[in-house]
C-alpha cells in the first residue's frame, strides 16, 4: 500500500499520475480538510472533492476544482434570493455537498460520508480525512482573520499575511485509518501540495507527524514550487509568513523531520548540496505537470525514488 498526502489542485495532479501508474486499489490518500467550509448550510470538503472527482474522472481539468462542464443555475437562483455566492458551487458538485450534509447530519462521520461518496463515483482509492473533528485554518491578516477560502477565493489571495493557525488542531484525533495507513505503508509521498495550509494541518494533527517521523517506509516528496514562487496559488507567501524561507531549501526544512527524499526543479539544482546538509536526498526533474503524460511521468520518477 502507498500512502499519499495531499490537498487539492497541486496534489490531484500527482494523484492522477499514480493512479494511472499503479493499482488504484493500493492507494491510500490522507486529504486536508482544514480548508473545509459552510457554503450556503453545506459541508463542503474543496480538498477531498478534488480528489475524489479526479479518481472519479469528473473533475473539471481546467479550473483545477469541480464537476467538469457543470452548471450554475442553483447558485445563480441563489444569488437572486440574497445569498453570498462568492464561493462557486456547480449543480451537480451541489449533489456532493448535499449528499455529504445528509450524512453528516444522519450522524455520520467524515470519513464514513467520504467513503460511501467516493465508493458511489467507482473511486477505488480509500479516501481519508485527517480527522474528523472540526480544524479550521485561518489566515490572520493586517485587516483581522479570515478562513482559508475568504483569503484564497474571496479576496484571490491578496491581503498581506500576518500568521496561520490550525484552530482546533490541538484537541483534534487523526481520522479512523490513518495512523494504521501509514503503519502499513510501503512508501509514503508527500504529494505537490501547499506546504503551508494543504500539508501542513495534516501533520499538526497530533500523532500524525510522528508517526511520519516513525515510519521505517521511505518518505519521498515532491516540491510544489520553482525558485521562489508557487506553479499556481500563494505557497510562496505563506511560507514566508510561516517564518520558512520559499527556496527548495525551506520547503524542505519545512518537513526536515520525515522527509528522506526530495524531487524538486532542475531550475533549483544549485540547492542540491545544502539540502543534502539537512540529511534529505534529493533528485532533479522536470516538476510542472499539464498533461496526463507529464502526471504519469512524474509519478513513475516517484515510484522508482521509493524503490530506490
Ligand atoms: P489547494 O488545496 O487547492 O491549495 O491544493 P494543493 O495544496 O494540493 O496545491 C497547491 C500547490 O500545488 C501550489 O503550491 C502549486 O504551486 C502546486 N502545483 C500546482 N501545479 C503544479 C504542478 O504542475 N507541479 C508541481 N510540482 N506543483 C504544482
Amino acid at each position: 500500500m502507498i500512502v499519499a498526502l495531499t490537498g487539492g489542485t497541486g496534489g490531484a495532479k500527482l494523484i492522477e499520475g499514480l493512479a494511472a501508474e499503479i493499482d488504484p486499489a493500493e492507494l491510500t490518500i490522507i486529504c486536508n480538510t482544514g480548508d473545509d467550509e459552510i457554503f450556503q448550510g453545506l459541508h463542503v470538503s474543496p480538498d477531498i472533492d478534488t480528489i475524489t472527482y479526479t479518481l472519479g474522472g469528473l473533475i473539471d481539468t481546467a479550473k483545477g476544482w469541480g464537476i467538469k462542464d457543470d452548471t450554475f443555475n442553483a447558485l445563480q437562483q441563489l444569488h437572486g434570493l440574497g445569498a453570498d455566492t462568492w464561493f462557486k458551487l456547480g449543480d451537480r458538485d451541489l449533489a456532493t455537498h448535499i449528499t455529504r450534509t445528509r450524512f453528516l447530519n444522519e450522524g455520520l462521520t467524515l470519513s464514513d460520508a467520504t467513503d460511501r461518496i467516493r465508493r458511489a463515483l467507482g473511486v477505488k482509492s480509500i479516501i481519508l480525512p485527517m480527522s474528523d473533528e472540526r480544524v479550521e485554518t485561518r489566515v490572520e491578516t493586517q485587516q483581522g482573520q479570515i478562513s482559508f477560502q475568504e483569503f484564497f477565493v474571496r479576496e484571490r489571495w491578496s491581503p498581506e499575511v500576518t500568521a496561520i493557525r490550525f484552530d482546533g488542531v490541538e484537541s483534534s484525533h487523526p481520522g479512523p485509518g490513518v495512523l494504521e495507513a501509514i503503519h502499513h505503508a510501503e512508501a509514503i509521498i508527500v504529494c505537490p501540495s501547499n506546504p503551508i495550509t494543504s500539508i501542513g494541518p495534516i501533520v499538526a494533527v497530533p500523532g500524525i507527524r510522528s508517526a511520519f517521523t516513525e515510519t521505517a517506509a521511505a518518505v519521498v516528496g515532491v516540491r510544489p514550487l520553482i525558485g521562489s514562487t508557487a506553479i499556481s496559488g500563494p505557497a510562496h507567501k505563506l511560507m514566508k509568513a510561516s517564518g520558512w524561507k520559499a527556496s527548495a531549501l525551506g520547503v524542505a526544512q519545512c518537513y526536515s523531520d520525515f522527509l528522506d527524499t526530495f524531487l524538486i526543479a532542475e531550475e533549483d539544482k544549485d540547492l542540491v548540496e545544502a539540502i543534502a546538509a539537512a540529511n534529505i536526498e534529493t533528485a532533479c526533474t522536470n516538476i510542472r505537470m499539464t498533461t496526463l503524460a507529464d502526471k504519469r511521468r512524474l509519478a513513475r520518477e516517484v515510484l522508482a525514488l521509493v524503490e530506490k
